[in-house]
């Protein structure tokens, strides 16, 4: 029963499994929440904001962040999908070459103020001026498009139109092989919030210095390369509560403080809580926005219909369109020469973006009966897959309007597509 305890059941695999369950179940949780906070803003400074279309947002962020304020960075030690990539990339390399690279403590810190920088670069120039910086999609959704259930994009075709994303994502897996936490120490802007919020935590690890043999391995073994050792209490934001470091030492000399008491066991099922909660944020954003689609039998095309008889031929058609994962398939239903209704038969996408993608893009085209419109902020490819599917359907050409449309989808998106994907 004890090595079942010990060898089984400890935080290490625990830790390992609730990130394979995450992984599969959450993937896209990282860009979806980073999304939805850059969803948040742009609504703000254009005026836009409201409770109800912004409540798919406002849930998954306000859960996401106040767990992390409260109880510390178990997003990112158990349940990010980049960061199961970057744990999965060192363990790869550690096991192949025996090493690990030891950044130079005060270089490391140095590094680490780049994700504030990537932070207040993203805000400034790709958020509120609107510059289009990665051209195609950013490192996260060349990940999230290739480790997602459902059907692939051509590679060389996606490479092409996606270049710098692919390119910084093959630098950030590179980079992850051999530094541990390559991208979530240096280059994550979520990662940079998420070390302010998680300053004012009650989850901390201590150390009893009178026990203390000075040997550092709780520093050697820290995912983070925080220096534990002159240390009594880590406070520092950049802790993603992996316990490797209390696993590391030989004389269990490290304590997980929940205020004033200490129990790993408890922060173990906090954990899984705090992943849970998380989790079911997730999905609850994403059935409101699913939920919040519009009735398209009410959308009003009554002008239209007074300037007289609609050009399309009545009947119901199929046609298909490139999405961002492959083809999306729609039904498109003719009457009285107006286009009245469409309706998704499938698609590859993962069904946030594609969701909140087709409520703006359906009710668009049938309000103005055209087919080439503008594209869903942080839904471009499955705005351009429904337009093209729709074009395809009635036999039109398909012209491609929007010129941000090699943008990612990061993320459920709110309003035109302006730019501040
Ligand atoms: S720092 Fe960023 S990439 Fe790393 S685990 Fe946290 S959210 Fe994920
Ligand atoms: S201090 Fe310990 S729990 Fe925090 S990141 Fe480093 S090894 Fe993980």
């Amino acid at each position: 029963m004890n090595f079942i305890k010990e060898k089984i059941l400890n935080s290490k695999n625990i830790r390992t499994l609730v990130q394979v369950i995450s992984f599969i179940a959450f993937t896209g949780l990282f860009t979806l929440t980073y999304g939805s906070l850059k969803s948040i803003y742009v609504c703000t400074i254009e005026g836009n904001f409201s409770l109800v279309t912004c409540m798919p947002q406002l849930i998954l962020v306000s859960v996401v962040f106040l767990l992390t304020a409260t109880l510390g960075r178990f997003f990112c030690g158990w349940m990010c999908a980049f960061g199961t990539l970057m744990d999965f990339l060192h363990f790869i390399s550690y096991k192949i070459t025996g090493k690990s690279i030891i950044v130079n403590y005060k270089l490391d810190q140095a590094l680490k103020l780049l994700k504030y920088i990537v932070l207040i670069g993203s805000i400034i120039f790709i958020w509120t001026l609107g510059v289009n910086l990665f051209g195609g999609s950013n490192p996260w959704d060349v990940f999230g498009t290739y480790t997602s259930f459902g059907q692939f994009p051509e590679f060389s075709q996606y490479i092409k139109s996606n270049w710098l994303g692919v390119g910084i994502l093959v630098i950030v897996v590179l980079g992850g092989l051999f530094i541990e936490r390559f991208f979530c120490r240096y280059l994550c802007p979520l990662g940079a919030i998420f070390s302010i919020l998680s300053k004012l935590r009650i989850i901390k690890i201590k150390k009893a210095e009178n026990n203390c043999g000075k040997c550092s391995h709780c520093s050697k073994s820290c995912s983070m390369g925080i220096n534990i050792n002159p240390k009594e209490v880590v406070t520092s934001g950049e802790c993603i509560n992996c316990f490797k470091c209390i696993n590391a030492c030989p004389r269990e000399n490290l304590r997980i403080m929940l205020g004033t008491k200490h129990s790993k066991k408890i922060a173990v099922v906090i954990a899984i809580l705090v992943v849970s909660a998380s989790g079911i944020a997730y999905y609850a954003a994403t059935y409101i926005d699913s939920s919040q689609a519009t009735d398209l039998s009410k959308v009003h095309i009554a002008e239209l219909t007074e300037q007289g008889g609609g050009t399309f031929t009545d009947g119901t058609y199929e046609g298909t369109g490139s999405g961002f994962k492959g083809t999306t398939t729609v039904s498109v239903t003719v009457k009285n020469g107006y286009i009245k209704n469409i309706e998704t038969i499938s698609t590859g996408d993962d069904m946030p973006y594609y969701n909140r993608a087709f409520n703006h893009v359906a009710e668009q085209i049938i309000s103005t009966q055209n087919v080439s419109i503008d594209a869903m902020t942080g839904a471009t490819f499955s705005s351009n897959g429904i337009m093209e599917a729709v074009a395809n359907a009635l036999g039109q050409e398909y012209e491609n309007n929007n010129s941000q449309l090699e943008r990612g989808h990061g993320g459920l998106g709110y309003g035109m597509d302006n730019g501040k994907s």
